[in-house]
């Protein structure tokens, strides 16, 4: 008997909560064979992200691994290279040894979401480092303790200034809930290195528009400005960086900024595996139309950060967030199934609840149903929605202890990987990549 083939592509939010949707229901059916195909084998909640880079927490505390959330559900760990929707195959390649592998569907899930855009600024993508990933949190943290320590033994004033001036391009959620976290976390450790003192850090955010998180209005950004001001970060508004050489970064304004870390935050672009589509594209981002199918391609479905959806009400698309994504995720996993048993499709609509953001100390900002919030009410209704919101209770309680023994004893200051480890793994994976060529 054929079996139709459903394939998800992306293991975040839109993708997995389709398939949390199969797995109680299609997945289980002989007939049917659902496939996840993501290039992690768990998933990450971004929300927390900028607590990892910041020591706040784990990063084992905020992802979930797919393999215990799906139990009907093949998993595949591979990275998708491209899609071939004439021939309904997708094409993947997994592990050290590029191993390929080919995967036919009769439905297919773009959720792929974002990749970090960096316009071709020159050296930007070169030097600049990102928070988009678990292990670009991880390294963030890290990052920040290695120049610590090797500040402490510089006497140079340049040369310390330099390693201890940490410049965020961006301010919108990522960028402004990064550079608070970190504010904080540079300030508190500073503590520990008695050769080193406040006036030698800066900690400065670049950002085009006229106020911070555009998102939530100009009210609400003037209040993170204002609030991470107080904490002594700079906020530069109506520029933009347009090249960094891994030292100075230069303004379009024409200032430079000596640097040694200029976190990048100022752009997104849809997977660059959806480039190649021939399909209708808004802002890059593959078009659908109210029921989540792409009308150019037989049997193909988009949700997420990658797909442009329109928001049938109010005449615009949907913006990409994780809220969104999940609710995208289950309206097109039930779509597809009413396309399989022959039901009726159903549009997606949705009215977003809210935005929520925290800027360090104890304080955030937060629209909700229209009413905007600031402060330590806001803040911890971040911890609360978000906490409510992060996968699987094993990983709610982890947070909740992590951030339960950050209040008593501060936050822990080690550096976990080093140029050394990073140094004996890339020789190990060329020589290994050289015997397999051979
Ligand atoms: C630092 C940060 C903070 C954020 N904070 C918030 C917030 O507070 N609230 C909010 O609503 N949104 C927030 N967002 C945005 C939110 O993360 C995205 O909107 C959401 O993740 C989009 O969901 P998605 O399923 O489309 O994509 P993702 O969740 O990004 O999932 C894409 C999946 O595809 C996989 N993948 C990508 N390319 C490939 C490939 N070629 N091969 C195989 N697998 C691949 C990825 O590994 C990932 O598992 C934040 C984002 C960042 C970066």
């Amino acid at each position: 008997m054929k079996k139709t083939r459903i394939v998800i592509l992306g293991g975040g939010f839109a993708g997995l909560r389709a398939a949390m949707y199969f797995d109680k229901g299609l997945a289980r059916q002989t007939d049917i064979e659902v496939t996840l195909v993501s290039r992690d084998n768990f998933t990450l909640f971004t929300p927390m992200l900028h607590e990892v880079a910041s020591g706040d927490l784990y990063g084992g505390d905020i992802i979930n691994p797919i393999r215990r959330i799906l139990h009907h559900v093949r998993f595949v760990e591979s990275d998708v290279e491209s899609v071939d929707c004439s021939g309904h195959v997708v094409r993947c390649t997994s592990g050290v040894e590029t191993l390929h592998l080919d995967l036919q569907y009769d439905h297919l899930l773009l959720a792929l979401g974002s990749e970090t855009n960096f316009f071709d600024l020159p050296g930007v993508s070169d030097w600049a480092i990102t928070i988009k990933s678990l292990s670009d949190a991880a390294l963030l943290r890290n990052r920040v303790v290695a120049l610590l320590e090797q500040a402490s033994l510089r006497t140079d004033p340049a040369v310390r200034q330099r390693m201890l001036t940490f410049v965020t391009a961006g301010g919108g959620f990522a960028g402004t809930e990064t550079t608070g976290s970190l504010n904080d976390y540079v300030r508190d450790t500073l503590r520990f290195y008695p050769e080193l003192t406040e006036d030698m850090v800066r900690v400065v955010v670049v950002h085009s528009g006229t106020f911070l998180l555009p998102e939530l209005g100009e009210e609400l950004g003037n209040y993170a400005e204002k609030k991470l001001r107080e904490r002594k970060v700079e906020v530069i508004k109506g520029v933009r960086v347009s090249s960094y050489d891994g030292a100075v970064i230069t303004l379009d304004n024409g200032s430079q900024i000596s640097a040694q870390t200029l976190l990048w935050t100022a752009g997104v672009k849809p997977s660059s595996v959806t480039d190649a589509l021939p399909c209708r594209k808004v802002k890059n981002r593959v078009a659908v139309n109210e029921f989540l199918t792409v009308p150019e391609l037989s049997g193909v479905w988009a949700a997420g950060d990658s797909a442009a959806v329109p928001d049938i009400k109010a005449g615009k698309l949907f913006p990409p967030t994780a809220q969104h994504g999940l609710r995208e995720g289950l309206a097109v996993a039930k779509n597809i199934e009413a396309t399989i048993l022959g039901h009726s499709m159903k549009p997606f609509v949705y009215k977003t609840q809210g935005q929520l953001a925290t800027i360090g100390r104890h304080t955030g900002v937060a629209m909700v149903f229209g009413f905007k919030f600031s402060g330590f009410l806001a803040w911890w209704m971040w911890r609360t929605v978000y906490l409510a919101k992060l996968p699987r209770w094993p990983k709610k309680l982890r947070v909740v202890m992590d951030w339960t023994l950050d209040l008593f004893f501060g936050r822990e200051i080690e550096q976990t990987i080093n140029v050394r480890d990073i140094d004996a793994l890339s020789q190990r994976l060329s020589r290994l990549r050289a015997r397999m060529r051979a």
